[in-house]
Order: C-alpha cells, then structure tokens, then sequence
C-alpha cells in the first residue's frame, strides 16, 4: 500500500482526497491540543475546524484515522509509517513539514492543492517586478484558465465592470435577496462544542451555532444556493452595509474555500455558467469571479512572495497598541454604530463582510495608528476565515498601507460622508458624520482629517490622495479637530 496521506484542517476537499494519485492511500486527520492551545482565537472558528475533520473521518469510514494528539509529531510517531502531505498554508507549517521530511515522518510533500494558479506559474508571472497590481493579475488569471473569455477577448468587452458595483444601500432595513443556505447541526458539532468546552481554552468570542459549510456537500449546496438565488445581486451592493442584513448579498463562501471544500475553479465555473444561461448579469457573475481567481489567488501568491520580512512592515510608523475593548471585541463599549456593529459581528460570527473589515475595522485602525502587525495577528485569532496566509496583504498591504503601497495605490480610509453613504448606521447614531469637533463629532470624520495631517507629506506626493491635503488645508478648524483627536478615548 502507498504511505498514507496526511490531510491539514485546511484540506478537507474531495478534490483533494479523492484525486486518482491518492485513490489507494489511506487517510491520516490530526487534532492537536497543543496546536489549538497556541492559535487559540474565535470559539467559532475552533468548532469549524474540528467539526470539518471529524466530519470528514465520517465519511471516510475505515479509510480514514481520526487521531486526537497533544501535537502532531506525536500522532505520527505513533502511527509508525511515513506519510505524504500537500503542501500546507503557512511558512510555519512549511518549515515544520520540511523538518519532518528530515525527520522520516514525511515522505513526500505534494503541490498545495487549494488554488487554481501554482506557486512556480506565479513566480514566473511575477518575474522581477517589486510592486503588483490586482487587475492585470486577473486579466492574466482570466486569460490562462479560459474564465469568460471570448478568443482572446473578455467576455462583453469588458474586462472589469467595477463601476456598477459601488450602489448605496436601498432604503429597505434588508436587500430582499434569499437567505444564504444555512447548515443543520448534527452530533458530530454537538460533540465538537462538549469537546471544545472541556479543553478550557480561553477563546474569543461567542459560540452559536455553526453558520458554514464544513463538508463537501455542504459546500456545495451552499455554493448552488449562491448561484441560483444571490448571484444576481452580488455586484451592485457589494460596497454596502446595511445593520439590518449582515449577509447582504455576499457568497459566505470563504469559510469553505479556505478549508479547500471547494475547487476554486469549479466555483468560477459555475458562475461563468450561470452567465452564460443568461441566468445573471455579466457584471456579477464577472464580480464575483474578480474576488475568487483574483483577489483571493493574488493574496495567496503575495503572501509567499513577499515573504516573511513583510509582517514586520510598517511604513507608516504605527506604534499604538490595540485598545483593551478592541482586542477583546468589546462592541458595547463603543458607541459609533458602525464600529460597534462591525465589533458585533466579529464576537457573534467571527465574520462580517469585506466593507466593515476594510472600511470601518481596518480603516478606524489606520487612523488611530493601530501597530499593523498586532491588528494582523487580531483579525487572524478572531476570524472563521482567517488563516496566516490571508491576512498579512490584505491587513498590512491593502487596509494598514503599512508596505509603502506594493499592493495598493492609496490607503484606504475615509470620513464619516463616506459611511453614511455606504451604510444606513448613521441614522440612528449618536455621532454627527458631518461633524468634525464637538461631542457630537464623528470619530471617522474627525480622525480622517488626523490621519490626513499625520501622513500630509506622504499623501500630497500620491495623486490619488493628494487633494486630501489641499481640502485639509483649507479647513479653518483644523487645530481643533487635532487637539480633540489627540485625546479620543471613546469612539
Ligand atoms: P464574497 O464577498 O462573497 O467574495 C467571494 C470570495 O472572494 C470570498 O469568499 C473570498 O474567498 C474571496 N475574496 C475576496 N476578496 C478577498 C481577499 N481580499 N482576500 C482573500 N479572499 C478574498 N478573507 C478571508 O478569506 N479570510 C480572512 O481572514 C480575511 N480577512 C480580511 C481582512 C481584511 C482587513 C480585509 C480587507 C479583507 C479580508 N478578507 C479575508 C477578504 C474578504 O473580506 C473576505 O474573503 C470576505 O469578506 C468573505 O466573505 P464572503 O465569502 O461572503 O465573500
């Protein structure tokens, strides 16, 4: 019999365990303590990744070992025989696989199965360029594996339909769209929750119950309920949040791509069908394949190209701990609805969508000068998405601009003119978005200007953000927001 493959918590996947080089391979699950100890994090998050391997061995039956282990150097000792592994998703795990190579526990390490690109087509793209930018990637990305291409042309004429995707809430309390597929709990999470309570771990957040897909069939219905019922109005809001209606008319897809449930390319396919039947608009169907064969292959890619020097970047000279209520998500302490309810959603889900990570958790960071590499490692602990190859560009690169712009042309961050726009929380918020100085003053509004002042060299320099400056410059109050600033302790 080959040697066993030895399947991570991020490679659940039947494309993964049932490829034909694996179909004689028996299949190795490890649950450390000691590794669920170290990264600690969201209860959520904790219960997914167990409730995915234990559900896996399930359906395995008696080709699947399910250890439970204090580390998992010592489930392989135990098991006797060498096994062979992908290609895992951190450099830590790189670095400890590679030592159990040298070890004999590990025979063999496979190409990491999880993304359509593989790393060595990504170093060839990348060549010896230092900076990247997203949408030639994708335009290359579309190209190689034929997505919505007519010939040698994007399907439409168009290769990017951003622009019809940046609406302002409807007036309605909720988009209207269907509910997202939602999962049933069966005893395998009834045990993971008795399981998790007897580790005595001190997680963050709350537990609830399970909100995502953690099997491949799972993945699959909710993938379907996608396409079927809220592709059609993915693009449009995408830009949106509404305090109504935390799913809008977003995928929830990243829990299950990111436990490798889903083959990447399989769900761009299925978008591109949906558009091709005429089922959905090209614009969101195009949408949303940006955010799977672009962004999130472009994160994965940079992580590793960046390398590990990246995590210590900090451009932007950023030294302020993140505040106790902050770390410990403490959403009643704040009053700016926006800020609350984003924290809301990180405590009760350990999820909320792209805009309140980037535009409200990750833009009230930059203007406060949160350290970049503290608030990497927050939203790595307290998200069910998050894993160490996903945050660094994305916290460090594109919310905390904290590497000088080698992914993104500005930094992103704004007022509350902006929020109110986007979001209806400003309605029933104690602060005034138009406010600048007063106790009524908008934290974003007044900590735009902030931020603006502290980087005003670096900003006037850039295009894109120089007339932030000048509208800076002309503001007749701009002593008193700063000294008022200065000395926010409530946001
Ligand atoms: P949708 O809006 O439906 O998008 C579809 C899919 O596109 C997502 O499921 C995801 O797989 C992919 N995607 C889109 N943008 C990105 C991106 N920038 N990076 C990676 N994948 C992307 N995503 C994570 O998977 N894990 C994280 O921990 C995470 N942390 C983030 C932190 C910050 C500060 C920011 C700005 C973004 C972060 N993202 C992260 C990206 C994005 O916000 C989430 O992937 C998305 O909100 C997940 O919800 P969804 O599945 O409904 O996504």
């Amino acid at each position: 019999k080959p040697e066993p493959l030895w399947l991570f918590a991020d490679q659940l996947g039947r494309h993964i365990h049932s490829a034909p080089e694996h179909a004689d391979r028996d299949i190795i699950l490890i649950e450390s303590t000691a590794a669920l100890r170290r990264r600690g994090g969201h209860r959520q998050k904790a219960h997914l990744l167990l409730s995915g391997m234990r559900h896996l061995a399930a359906e395995l039956g008696e080709r699947a070992q399910l250890w439970q282990a204090e580390g998992y150097r010592d489930a392989l000792v135990e098991l006797g025989r060498p096994v062979v592994v992908h290609e895992p998703t951190s450099r830590a795990a790189h670095d400890f696989v590679h030592a159990l190579v040298e070890e004999g526990l590990v025979a063999e390490v496979l190409p990491n199965p999880s993304f359509a690109l593989s790393r060595d087509d990504f170093e060839t793209w990348a060549g010896t360029a230092s900076s990247f930018r997203m949408e030639t990637f994708y335009r290359e990305q579309r190209r190689r594996f034929d997505i919505l291409m007519d010939g040698d042309r994007p399907a439409g004429g168009t290769w990017n339909y951003d622009h019809e995707n940046r609406e302002s809430p409807p007036k309605s309390e909720t988009l209207g769209v269907d509910p997202p597929w939602w999962p049933t709990e069966d005893e395998i999470d009834e045990q993971v929750r008795a399981d998790l309570d007897a580790l005595e771990i001190e997680w963050s957040g709350a537990d609830g119950p399970r909100l995502f897909a953690v099997t491949t069939d799972e993945a699959n219905e909710a993938l379907r309920t996608f396409i079927d019922q809220r592709l059609a109005t993915f693009g449009r809001y995408e830009d949106a949040i509404m305090g109504a209606d935390w799913t809008m008319s977003h995928s929830l897809l990243s829990v299950p791509l990111n436990l490798s449930l889903l083959d990447p390319l399989d769900v761009v396919h299925a978008a591109e069908d949906a558009a091709r039947n005429g089922d959905v608009d090209l614009a969101a169907a195009e949408g949303f394949i940006r955010q799977i064969i672009g962004w999130r292959e472009f994160i994965w890619h940079l992580y590793w190209h960046f390398g590990a020097d990246y995590m210590t970047k900090n451009s932007l000279d950023a030294h302020v701990p993140l505040p106790d209520w902050f770390r410990d998500l403490d959403a009643d302490a704040v009053t700016a609805r926006c800020l609350s309810d984003a924290l809301e959603g990180v405590r009760d889900r350990g999820w909320v969508h792209h805009i309140p990570r980037l535009m409200i958790l990750g833009s009230h960071a930059l203007q406060r000068n949160y350290d970049p590499a503290e608030l990497t490692e927050w939203f790595r602990a307290h998200f069910v998405d998050g894993y160490e190859w996903v945050m660094p560009v994305n916290v460090i690169g594109m919310s905390q601009h904290a590497d000088g712009g080698l992914m993104a042309t500005k930094p992103y961050t704004s007022g509350g003119a902006y929020i109110n726009k986007m979001s209806d929380h400003c309605r029933s918020c104690e602060y005034n978005p138009k406010k600048r100085v007063g106790d009524d003053a908008c934290p974003f509004t007044a900590g735009y200007w902030a931020f603006t002042h502290r980087h005003r060299e670096m900003l006037s320099a850039n295009h894109r953000t120089a007339r932030a400056v000048s509208t800076m410059n002309r503001l007749s109050d701009l002593d008193a927001v700063l000294e008022q600033e200065a000395h926010r302790e409530v946001f």
